[in-house]
């Protein structure tokens, strides 16, 4: 199986090739396709799975299929957001959509908390199309109004049952509470507790199921 018959466009599979990338992994083949179906993903797996690829390379392509609508400054707003539990999380995942969206015309950002605040707002400002954070970065930004999360089309949960572990329960349902209601949503956890259950129901519509 390669990764060339899972639909994904030209752009993204020179970006795979350079990486030396030619078999896609289980959830890769199940991920690819059901995201770039449009449709909620409930995934089971495990770090070093390659997760990170299965829900980045659908998310890029069916971004850059459609072209955002830009506020009347002319700024892209944000289109995607993927959580993450820890800084180190939400910096890899920053670098994957850098690497496989490198031939695509698509802006990323990762924030986070533990370092000054004014140069995250002031590159927010620009503009930015996938934003990876940790929660409460994030909605110390949001409360700022230095983020505009009302546009967001893509909605990512990564390492939901360590989001979870780490008490981040509350901040991801104010997080919840603030993206538009219309989103295509899916969820990552390693594991799957009555909570981690409960968020999944909440959060995801018909999704597809996939354990790998
Ligand atoms: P992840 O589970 O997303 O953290 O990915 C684990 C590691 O596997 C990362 O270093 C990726 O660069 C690598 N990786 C992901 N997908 C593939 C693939 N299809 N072929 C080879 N390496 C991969």
């Amino acid at each position: 199986m390669s990764f060339d018959t899972l639909g994904l466009a030209e752009p993204l599979l020179r970006a795979l090739h350079e990486q030396g990338y030619t078999t896609p992994t289980p959830i890769q083949l199940q991920a690819i396709p059901a995201v770039l179906n449009g449709g909620d993903l409930l995934a089971g797996a495990q770090t070093g799975t390659g997760k990170t690829a299965g829900f980045t390379l659908p998310m890029l392509q069916r971004l850059s299929s459609t072209p955002a609508v830009r506020d009347a400054k002319g700024r892209v707003p944000v289109r995607a957001l993927i959580l993450t539990p820890t800084r180190e999380l939400a910096a890899q995942v920053e670098e994957s959509v850098r690497t496989y969206g490198k031939y695509l015309s698509l802006t990323s950002m990762v924030i986070f908390g533990g370092v000054g605040m004014n140069p995250q707002i002031a590159q927010l400002r620009k503009g930015v199309d996938i934003l990876v954070a940790t929660p409460g970065r994030l909605l110390d930004l949001h409360q700022q109004r230095a983020v505009d999360l009302s546009q967001v089309e893509i909605f990512v949960l990564d390492e939901a049952d360590r989001m979870l572990d780490m008490g981040f329960v509350h901040d991801i349902k104010k997080v919840l509470a603030v993206l538009p209601p219309k989103k295509q949503s899916l969820l990552f956890s390693a594991t799957f507790s009555d909570d981690i259950k409960a968020l999944a129901d909440r959060l995801l519509n018909q999704p597809a199921l996939i354990e790998v």
